[in-house]
C-alpha cells in the first residue's frame, strides 16, 4: 500500500501541481484547501506525511501544526512547512512549532521529493525501500550508486535520477515534459531534446555490450522503463 501524504494548500495550481507530481512518485496522495478542514481530518486520521502551508484561510499551517504535536499520536507525524518568499524570517518559528523542513516557494519538485523521501525514510524505514532492483541493474538509493550484473555503473546525477525516476515506474509511459519536470525541476526551462540527449548518454553507459537495453522509446510520446526487463 502507497504511503499516504496529506497537503493543505489553499492555492489550487499549486496544491494540484504537488497533487500530479507526488501521485507521480507513487504516493497516495489528499489534499485540503482550508485550515479548519485540515484540523478536523487530522482528528480523524493522520497521513504518513503533513505537507503544510503556512498562509492558510481559518486555522494557519503553524498552529494546525502545533496541535498535530500537541497529540501523542501526531509527535513523529513528519511535517514539511511551505513558505512564502518573505515569510523566511519565520523559518525558525516554524521549525520551532515542530515542522521537520520547511520549503521556500518557488521550491523545486525535485528538492521536494529528495526532502519527502528523506524524512519518511526516518520515519517508515520498511516502507522505504532504498534498494531497487529490475533484472541485472540494481540501484542503491541511499548511496546513489548503480551495478549491472554487479559491476558498477558510473552515472552522472542527471543520468541517475532519470534511471531511477523510470525504473521506478515500470511499464508507465513518461513524456519528455514529464520527465524534465521530475529529473530537471519545474522551475528550469530546458529544450525537450535534452531528454533524448541524456537518455542517449544513460543507454551508452548501461547497456555496454551486449546487454539489454531496459529504455523503451515509444515513438511520439517519451521513455518507459521496460517492465518485462529481467523477466522470463
Ligand atoms: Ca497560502
Amino acid at each position: 500500500m502507497s504511503l499516504r501524504i496529506l497537503i493543505v494548500e489553499d492555492e489550487p495550481a499549486l496544491s494540484m501541481m504537488l497533487r500530479y507530481n507526488l501521485e507521480a512518485e507513487g504516493f497516495a496522495v489528499e489534499t485540503i484547501a482550508h485550515g479548519e478542514e485540515a484540523d478536523l481530518a487530522l482528528r480523524e486520521n493522520l497521513p504518513d506525511l503533513l505537507l503544510l502551508d503556512w498562509m492558510l484561510p481559518g486555522i494557519s499551517g503553524i498552529e494546525l501544526c502545533r496541535r498535530v504535536r500537541a497529540r501523542p499520536e501526531g509527535d513523529r507525524l513528519p511535517i514539511v512547512m511551505l513558505t512564502a518568499r518573505g515569510e523566511e524570517a519565520e523559518r525558525i518559528r516554524g521549525l520551532k512549532t515542530g515542522a521537520d523542513d520547511y520549503l521556500v516557494k518557488p521550491f523545486s519538485i525535485p528538492e521536494l521529493v529528495v526532502r519527502i523521501r528523506g524524512l519518511l525514510r526516518r520515519a517508515k524505514p520498511e516502507r522505504m525501500a532504498d534498494r531497487l532492483v529490475a533484472g541485472d541493474i540494481e540501484i542503491d538509493r541511499a548511496t546513489r550508486r548503480v551495478r549491472r550484473s554487479g559491476h558498477e555503473v558510473p552515472l552522472g546525477p542527471t543520468e541517475f535520477r532519470l534511471l531511477e525516476f523510470l525504473m521506478s515506474h515500470p511499464g508507465r509511459v513518461h513524456e519528455r515534459q514529464t520527465l524534465l519536470d521530475h529529473v530537471w525541476g519545474t522551475d528550469v526551462y530546458i529544450d525537450d531534446r535534452t531528454v533524448d540527449v541524456h537518455v542517449g548518454r544513460l543507454r551508452r553507459v548501461l547497456n555496454k555490450g551486449d546487454a539489454k537495453d531496459p529504455i523503451r522509446t515509444v515513438r511520439g510520446t517519451g521513455y518507459a522503463f521496460d517492465e518485462t526487463f529481467g523477466k522470463p
